[in-house]
């Protein structure tokens, strides 16, 4: 049947937001600055800026790919904004961030995808706000490592590519990005830079087997990836992938245990688990490794 999972309990949440969440959503229009934290409606986003942690996008608003669990929007991007790191070190430094989350949409009509401006943009945070961690979550670049090689050099404190799904689900969910090229773009990094800690996610409800889920966190060791989080799928809107399942809270904690098992350092495993929740937290965790 078309029959609907029913939203449980634990996915019901409370938005509260306060002065200090107000200021800076002003500020973000004021730099023509896009958040995930907005975009995505993301439900954590009062305590992550509260915890001064926020996750900009960068390379614009429009992606060049359309993945059926995502709501950015797909189409023709905008053209390139070099101004654009500059504003997002600015805005870091407005809102004292301890730890800065850098991604972008698929920029595919780009040569290097648009791995220049995140270098570019972990630089300029860099300068302006030494103490900050920066983390990118990057994509695919289509499977061109010389464009990995421009952000790995420019040293983020963590760098991170999600997988998404298991790979049996990889091709439904994800638009163009293969399961594989994912495992060998962790390598890679890795080979590039075997001190910056590799982070992924996945997302669960999609239909996936706990076997599955296993395999793909093994997968995930295979290529020394460090940090791991998993969170609930939620379709955000109709016209996005259905939701399988809720998966309880207690699976996301046997998860997690199975995780720190398998050797993840850290793992951030529960349904409103973002690819950024507590993120400063792991950069500290995976020094400390
Ligand atoms: Fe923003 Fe990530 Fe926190 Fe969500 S989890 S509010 S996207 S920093
Ligand atoms: Fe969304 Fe990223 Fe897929 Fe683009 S590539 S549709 S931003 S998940």
């Amino acid at each position: 049947t078309d029959a609907k999972p029913k939203k449980p309990d634990w996915l019901r949440i409370k938005l509260t937001t306060g002065d200090n969440y107000r200021e800076i959503k002003d500020m973000m229009r004021s730099k023509t600055l896009h958040t995930v934290c907005e975009e995505a409606r993301c439900p954590n986003i009062y305590e992550c800026w509260a915890n001064r942690t926020a996750t900009f996008m960068i390379l614009g608003d429009i992606c060049t790919r359309a993945c059926r669990f995502c709501a950015v929007k797909t189409g023709l991007p905008t053209e390139l904004d070099l101004q654009e790191p500059e504003r997002v070190a600015e805005a870091a430094v407005q809102m004292n961030l301890r730890h800065c989350v850098v991604t972008s949409v698929a920029r595919d009509d780009l040569k290097d995808g648009g791995a220049s401006i995140f270098a570019a943009t972990i630089k300029a945070i860099r300068a302006k706000l030494p103490l900050c961690s920066v983390e990118v979550l990057i994509p695919d670049f289509m499977g061109n490592w010389d464009a990995l090689k421009v952000v790995m050099d420019a040293k983020p404190d963590i760098l991170n590519h999600n997988v998404e799904t298991v790979e049996r689900l990889s091709d439904r969910v994800r638009a163009k990005a293969k399961y594989r090229r994912t495992m060998e773009l962790l390598r890679r990094a890795k080979e590039m830079a075997p001190d910056i800690p590799t982070k992924s996610s996945i997302m669960l409800g999609l239909g996936e087997t706990l076997e599955e889920i296993h395999r793909t966190m093994d997968d995930l060791r295979e290529v020394d990836c460090n940090i791991l989080t998993l969170g609930q799928y939620l379709q955000p809107s109709k016209s996005h992938i259905k939701i399988a399942r809720y998966v309880h809270p207690d699976e996301f904690a046997q998860l997690k245990k199975d995780g720190l098992t398998k050797g993840f350092s850290h793992v951030e495993s529960a349904p409103l688990v973002r690819s950024s929740y507590h993120a400063h937290e792991q950069v500290q965790s995976a020094a400390a490794n």
